[in-house]
């Protein structure tokens, strides 16, 4: 007879390993037995710009752990540009806005850290089907099949337990493309870079924007919203990136598609054209591409026995950001699966809802129903509109409304 588990979760990525590690915190004592199914072994690759804002890091910081452990880049401004001008979002001097990961070595270090409270991780099984009995899941792999009283699917975008088991018709799928390249600052880059208008910050320090030659030896990231007129529900970005202890930059392309539109300009040549006006030939350079799944707040998050988190059920459709929402997923899961242990109820009724009165849900829902709005307005002028002349309300209501949704730990 093959074992039940109590639980299995589908994937070692942030949501995965968020929702182990919340399990083994809030539900020690209870001797719920879990396991992790994953397809890859860490160190494994994973597109991703590795941008993990506060949120992240309180998440984090809660369940006892310091992301600064991993091989970072500290990004002290955010440039929130169209053409040229726009906004700088900066923290204190002290703070930096986000940091930058490399996603092989942060999934890595938080699968170390869930083996290191006893979480059980099987790597190279994949997961091919889940179908639900009355009294259990039953998982079949590629390594035979496992059964468990709940699964949870936190195997990304392109999730097989979404597609087993969930009946969500419309994709809500956007795409992101991107490449590494080595650091230089461009006479180009600091143009721009000078141009661009006063910083927000939540406590609202607005100083001088003069790039100066202390600026050159900072780290900034730039969100440039260049690609809306053509038809891209989405933006440009550039980060620094530390890969294997070397400082680089990390471009890329987001496009949520949540404005569908017949007529889009390539996502390959918004980039290379770009990038070519800061110097950099894309063709030189290996460009990968991966799609991102967005939260759509109507979409059946949980059926029974089977809940999704993370990429599996969907990231933030305004500016594809998923590792901190996806840590927050797993508390809500873990939430949801205690409660369903001492019920002994696997309905997973109430998830919906749960999901939609935390901090995290709010804020997703919030980020789709901006992004419906703000990517509707795609013309050029209401760019401009919103960057060049009224950046400073939209950097504050994205303080307000878009971040901050999981506050840190009281010291
Ligand atoms: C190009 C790009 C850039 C991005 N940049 C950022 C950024 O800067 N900041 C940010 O916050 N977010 C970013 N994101 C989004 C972010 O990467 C995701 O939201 C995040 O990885 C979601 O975490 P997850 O745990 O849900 O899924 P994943 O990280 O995708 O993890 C899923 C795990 O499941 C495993 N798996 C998949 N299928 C199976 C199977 N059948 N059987 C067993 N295991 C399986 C995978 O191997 C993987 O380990 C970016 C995404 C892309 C594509």
């Amino acid at each position: 007879m093959t074992k039940i588990y109590d639980i299995i979760i589908i994937g070692s990525g942030p949501s995965g390993l968020s929702t182990a590690l919340h399990l083994d915190r809030l539900a020690r004592g209870h001797g719920l037995a879990t396991l992790i199914l994953e397809k890859s072994r860490h160190p494994r690759p994973k597109l991703c710009a590795g941008g993990i804002l506060a949120e992240g890091e309180a998440i984090l910081a809660k369940l006892g752990f310091d992301l600064r452990e991993v091989p970072h880049v500290d990004v002290d401004k955010a440039h929130f540009n169209y053409k040229g001008r726009g906004l700088i979002a900066r923290l204190s001097r002290k703070r930096p806005i986000f940091r930058t990961v490399r996603r092989d070595e942060f999934d890595a270090w938080l699968a170390s850290k869930a083996r290191e409270q006893g979480i059980e991780i099987e790597e190279g099984i994949t997961v091919k089907k889940v179908a639900v009995c009355d009294k259990y899941a039953l998982i079949q792999t590629d390594q035979g099949e496992y059964r468990a009283k709940v699964v949870v699917g936190a195997d990304g975008s392109n999730s097989i337990v979404r597609r087993s088991v969930m009946k969500n018709p419309r994709p809500h799928v956007g795409r992101a493309l991107e490449v590494i390249v080595p650091e230089h600052v461009t006479a180009r880059r600091a143009q721009l870079d000078a141009a661009v208008s006063k910083p927000v910050r939540r406590s609202l320090t607005l100083k001088g924007t003069r790039r100066s030659a202390r600026d050159d030896k900072q780290k900034n990231a730039t969100f440039d919203f260049l690609p809306v007129p053509q038809g891209i529900s989405g933006y440009l970005w550039d980060f620094p990136a530390l890969v294997k202890g070397e400082e680089m930059r990390c471009w890329g392309i987001y496009d949520s598609n949540i404005i569908p539109q017949s007529k889009r300009a390539p996502l390959r040549q918004i980039l290379a054209d770009e990038m070519a006006a800061h110097g950099y030939n894309l063709d030189d350079y290996e460009l990968k591409g991966h799609p991102i799944r967005w939260y759509e707040p109507a979409n059946t998050p949980a059926i029974p026995r089977v809940l999704l988190v993370g990429d599996a059920l969907g990231a933030d459709a305004l500016l594809g950001e998923g590792i901190s929402p996806a840590l927050g997923y797993g508390k809500v899961a873990a939430q949801e699966i205690l409660h369903a242990f001492k019920k002994n109820d696997f309905r997973f009724e109430k998830y919906t809802g749960r999901l939609l009165r935390s901090r995290l849900g709010g804020a997703l829902w919030r980020r789709t129903f901006i992004a419906r709005i703000f990517y509707l307005f795609k013309t050029e002028f209401w760019q401009r509109f919103v960057w060049h002349y009224f950046n400073r309300v939209a950097g504050i209501f994205g303080f307000l409304f878009v971040v901050g949704w999981e506050k840190k730990k009281k010291q």
